[in-house]
């Protein structure tokens, strides 16, 4: 058996990959990559941006660097995908960026760089202060404190009713120091699958605004809570209509299968055109030692969907696709779990938005789950649904009530 509570979140994921890999079962499931996965268990490239791919291909377009800002009409269609095409706010400085990671970096680079110095809004020592819902994406705290900023927490998920604590998220928000910045998952919530309905969101919106905080969204899986990118894309779209100066990191990874090829966005709310320029020439002049340029071919190819009507529709449906088998799966299980003999409430699988279900079982019951049943998932319990498949969900759930039941 593995030591799993020794292991931080992000760690554990290379552990189980790892022991996934030299499992010999033919029935080992992995649960634990946060990738796409259709219903054979195997990578999915969308059939949209495939195409896009052949018709960038047969151009032979020059293979020459980008400006550091990125690819203008991949950025302009990314602005319209996220804030709506025709309300892409005055002001705004955006920048290509290296996938959602490459987004939150530049973020906190910006904050460590402008947002220090102001006593109200530090962290302890001086750092401007970052506050991450609890539990975060693992990869959140180290982005933010090797960029340079103090990394703090506010409260999100209740263990005990396995949804949001509205009320202690709101308490911690108001009780934040002014001018603090604030972390908000856009949607499909990593890893608890957990987000607030619109209702909150509008009491998320006005604690923040009353407690003089600056909202960054993190929004990785546009259109993997709906299967409309226009309507995963809401939160946002409120804060903006009620006043907030949005920071928003945007990720390609997940929402046009683009993992590997790094496609992504970050912009930044300035109130006018001069001060959007000198934050676009700041974000360049963060960039240029960090990395030089953007990849190119990536946004080449959402560009290609994006810029073609018919390409694009067809891309919403297979994003509607992606999102739909997910939520199959939710049904599929806990259905799955009930004929398996589980007596155990598993409606939280289905509540969950997302590619994640944060099942609520502990460390020990997903080390009982990888020995005795070749089932990988991360000790978080967090099961990536994306792994589950028609063939496997029966199985799974076998597995999960075994260890479950007593
Ligand atoms: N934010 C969140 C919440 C995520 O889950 C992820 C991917 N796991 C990312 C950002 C970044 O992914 P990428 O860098 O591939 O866009």
């Amino acid at each position: 058996p593995l030591a799993y509570e020794r292991l931080s979140a992000a760690t554990w994921l290379l552990v189980v990959c790892f022991a996934f890999g030299r499992d010999p079962s033919p029935r080992k499931i992995n649960l634990g990559v946060g990738a796409y996965r259709d219903d054979d268990g195997a990578p999915y490239v969308l059939p949209s941006v495939r195409e896009a791919e052949a018709r960038v291909t047969a151009r032979a377009l020059n293979m020459e660097y980008l400006p550091v800002a990125g690819h203008a009409g991949f950025l302009s269609k990314a602005m319209d995908l996220a804030y709506g095409e025709g309300a892409v706010p005055e002001g705004l400085a955006s920048v290509q960026t290296l996938s959602g990671t490459g987004a939150c970096r530049l973020a906190g680079d910006l904050l460590a760089r402008f947002a220090g110095g102001d006593k109200a809004a530090d962290g302890a020592d001086g750092r401007p202060l970052v506050l991450l819902p609890n539990p975060s994406w693992a990869n959140h705290a180290a982005i933010f404190r090797d960029a340079g900023c103090a990394v703090g927490t506010y409260t999100y998920y209740e263990p005990s009713t396995k949804s949001l604590n509205l009320e202690g998220m709101l308490r911690d928000l108001r009780d934040a120091p002014r001018g603090a910045t604030v972390l908000l998952h856009a949607c499909a919530h990593n890893p608890t699958g957990v987000d607030p309905d619109a209702e909150a969101w509008g009491e998320i919106s006005a604690a923040v605004a009353d407690a003089g905080l600056h909202p960054l969204f993190d929004m990785a899986y546009q259109g993997f809570t709906s299967g409309d990118p226009a309507v995963d894309a809401a939160a946002v779209r409120r804060f903006v209509a009620d006043g907030h100066a949005v920071v928003l990191a945007q990720s390609f990874s997940k929402n046009f299968g683009l993992y590997g090829h790094r496609v992504g966005a970050l912009s930044v709310m300035t109130g006018d055109a001069a001060a959007a320029a000198a934050v676009s020439s700041q974000l360049c002049i963060l960039g240029r030692p960090s990395y030089s340029n953007p990849p190119l071919h990536g946004v080449r190819l959402v560009d290609e969907v994006l810029g073609d009507a018919a390409l694009a529709a067809q891309w919403r449906e297979e994003v509607a696709g992606m999102a739909t088998r997910i939520a199959g799966m939710r049904t599929a299980l806990v259905a799955a779990l009930a004929d398996a003999g589980s007596t155990a409430d598993w409606r939280h699988v289905t509540d969950q938005n997302g590619m994640f279900c944060y099942s609520g079982m502990s460390a020990d019951t997903v080390a009982r789950l990888a020995a005795e049943w070749s089932v990988y998932l991360t000790s978080n319990g967090r099961i990536s649904m994306a792994g589950v498949t028609s063939k496997n969900v029966g199985y799974l759930a076998e597995a999960m009530h075994a260890v479950t039941k007593d």
